[in-house]
């Protein structure tokens, strides 16, 4: 089964929206397994200390690269190791599909002003950001990337076919939707779409998504050109 090994000082905001909606259901079938690992369990001071002040002087608290061993060490197994971080390579839905294709992962969520670099050598955990922002931890981040993972999992999703024409699937953004009414505040739906010609509708939708990816997403059509000569 698929699982996430969630590492944070901060285990009680899991499941959270996890454990909602279309994630929390597949939990409950057992679809995936979900721990959140209190990294303070793995300090071995009376304080329960996770951080320290950083080597060289400077602002705010840095995390322990003895504690965070022990607690990736006791979770085991041969999952992919991330660490979340703004530093890290953005995370893409090729790079989702892959880790929703494999056995789980083992997900560190940092704090302060993140982790000694000596762990991000020593267990060679994979740097996953979310986008160029900051968040005050890691957790938001790692529920995001969990949730874009449990997702794509088998039975997971009510309609299969939802997973393979949505955003990103074709390297391009999705087409406009739209549902009834017919008219709003003046507003038609395309009359293409009402039409009930499937083929026609399919090459509007098309036309749609790679308009809009050009548009708005230069870098996902450029990178699209240079794999797809004919596209
Ligand atoms: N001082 C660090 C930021 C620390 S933010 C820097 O400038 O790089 C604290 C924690 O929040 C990070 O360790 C990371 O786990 C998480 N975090 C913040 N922004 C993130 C992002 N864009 N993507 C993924 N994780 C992020």
């Amino acid at each position: 089964m698929w699982r996430a090994t969630v590492l944070t000082i901060f285990p009680e905001m899991f499941p959270g929206p996890l454990g909602a909606s279309l994630a929390g259901k597949a939990l409950e079938k057992g679809l995936w397994a979900l721990d959140a690992i209190d990294i303070r369990d793995h300090a071995t001071d009376r304080h329960r200390t996770v951080d320290d002040t950083p080597a060289g002087g400077g602002p705010g608290m840095v995390m322990k690269a003895d504690v965070l061993a022990r607690a990736i060490d006791a979770a085991g197994g041969e999952r992919p190791r991330l660490l979340m971080s703004p530093r890290g390579a953005p995370l893409t839905q090729t790079r989702v599909a892959e880790l929703s294709g494999g056995p789980g992962a083992i997900v560190l969520c940092g704090r302060f002003e993140g982790v000694d670099e000596r762990l991000i050598e020593g267990r060679a955990l994979e740097e996953v950001s979310l986008g160029d922002f900051v968040l005050s931890g890691g957790v938001i981040a790692a529920m995001a990337l969990i949730d874009a993972c449990v997702r794509l999992l088998p039975g997971v999703m009510g309609r299969l076919a939802s997973g393979a024409e949505e955003s990103f699937a074709d390297g391009l953004l999705e087409y406009p939707q739209y549902t009834r009414p017919q008219l709003w505040e003046g507003r038609a739906i395309p009359e293409v779409l009402t039409s009930g010609d499937h083929g026609k509708i399919a090459a509007w939708r098309r036309g749609e998504a790679e308009k809009l990816t050009r548009e708005r997403r230069p870098d996902l059509w450029a990178a699209r050109k240079s794999v797809k000569p004919d596209g």
